[in-house]
């Protein structure tokens, strides 16, 4: 994320709606950490040689798969229960490893970074986007005196070309220091990267369709000024599918403090539905969620502003009490082994049920 305002309500009223499917709210983990002073200063053309060849870190040999359910609740159940932290938090290790150099957009990292995505795209057997021109998971944009690759792929729906739901996280992030030592960025936004890799893995696993397609985006560009959703966002726009598409945006859903699932807007009223299924998948897994404003500057702004396509970006929520602030944001101190793996799963969560519950509406 880029820029964020944080007011100052408390952690909000948790309203359980629906006893569906109702899991226990683990405590927020108050893991409070010596708050550090570094903060990110650009570098200026600062070159490296390119990261080693990313290790996949996700088995090929198989992918289990688990009985077709029979009806919705078991549908959901299903695909609930084929979480599996253990390999969502592998993808996040190895994207925020210090082989991809801080992921900074247009460097050999995010290159690698983006080669990792693709591959494991590559292995769900997933599509490229056609409908926008698309003849491979690679969207090339040039911004200025910067070109980069958002990485898009497509699970095609039970009435595909019909309706899509982008579920994006951006992978770039800050590249490294003046003294070289990498951003590894593994809540902003590693973490929103391993979660939309896990939910293809979810479903390519159990094979369970909704009525929408469902187009896994990792975006570039974003630590500079959303470049990435800015490109795609006009392609959408471009190609007339602007009515056609919603987008669920993830970016820091990882971090220690904070208490509830965030859902920005944006301000947009376009977005209603995507943050009402939002809503309505927190209250069913007994997760707080809160609707925010229009401050998180991520990637669902310029979908909502420019180009009037619904988007809501999640993330997990720091609240008001800088004792729980994410302490290493934007510092080179935003690791994998800072990230709380108990929010990480509670946001996922959140965000499959809320993607399911708007890409099977008919
Ligand atoms: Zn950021």
């Amino acid at each position: 994320m880029t820029a964020r305002l944080r007011n100052s309500f408390p952690l909000i009223c948790l309203f359980v709606f629906s006893q569906l499917l109702v899991l226990p709210v683990s405590g927020c983990e108050d893991q409070q950490k010596a708050r550090v002073n570094t903060v990110f200063v650009p570098e200026n053309g600062y070159n490296f040689e390119p990261p080693a060849p990313p290790q996949n870190t996700v088995s090929t040999a198989t992918i289990p798969t688990v009985p077709m359910p029979e009806n919705r609740i078991q549908t959901i159940e299903v695909l609930l229960n084929s979480l599996d932290i253990t390999r969502e938090f592998s993808f996040l290790s190895t994207l925020a490893a210090d082989s991809y150099q801080g992921r900074k957009t247009g460097s050999a990292g995010a290159e690698a970074s983006a080669d990792f995505i693709s591959t494991e795209f590559t292995r769900l057997g997933l599509q490229p986007w056609t409908k926008i021109g698309l003849s491979s998971y690679t969207q090339h944009f040039i911004a200025g005196d910067t070109e980069s690759d958002n990485v898009i792929a497509v699970l095609p729906g039970r009435s595909p070309d019909n309706a899509y739901v982008i579920l994006a996280a951006h992978y770039d992030h800050l590249g490294l220091d003046a003294n070289g030592q990498p951003f590894n960025g593994a809540d902003d936004n590693a973490a929103g990267v391993a979660a939309i890799l896990e939910i293809a893995n979810i479903f390519q696993q159990t094979g369970i369709k909704p009525e929408k397609d469902i187009v896994f985006c990792a975006f570039s560009g974003e630590e500079i000024g959303q470049r990435g959703s800015k490109a795609l966002g006009r392609t959408i726009f471009e190609n007339g599918l602007g009515n056609q598409v919603e987008m669920i945006n993830i970016d820091g859903i990882g971090a220690t403090g904070g208490g509830y699932v965030g859902i920005w807007d944006e301000g947009f009223s376009g977005a209603a539905k995507l943050v009402g299924a939002l809503e309505e998948a927190g209250a069913t897994l007994g997760t707080p969620t809160k609707r925010e404003g229009t401050d998180i500057g991520s990637d669902a702004q310029p979908f909502d502003w420019q180009y009037s396509i619904p988007a809501v970006t999640v993330d997990w929520d720091w609240g008001s009490d800088p004792s729980i602030w994410h302490p290493y944001y934007h510092t080179v101190y935003d690791d994998a082994d800072q990230i709380n793996q108990t929010v990480l799963e509670q946001a996922t969560r959140v965000v499959l049920l809320g993607l399911w519950l708007r890409a099977s509406e008919t």
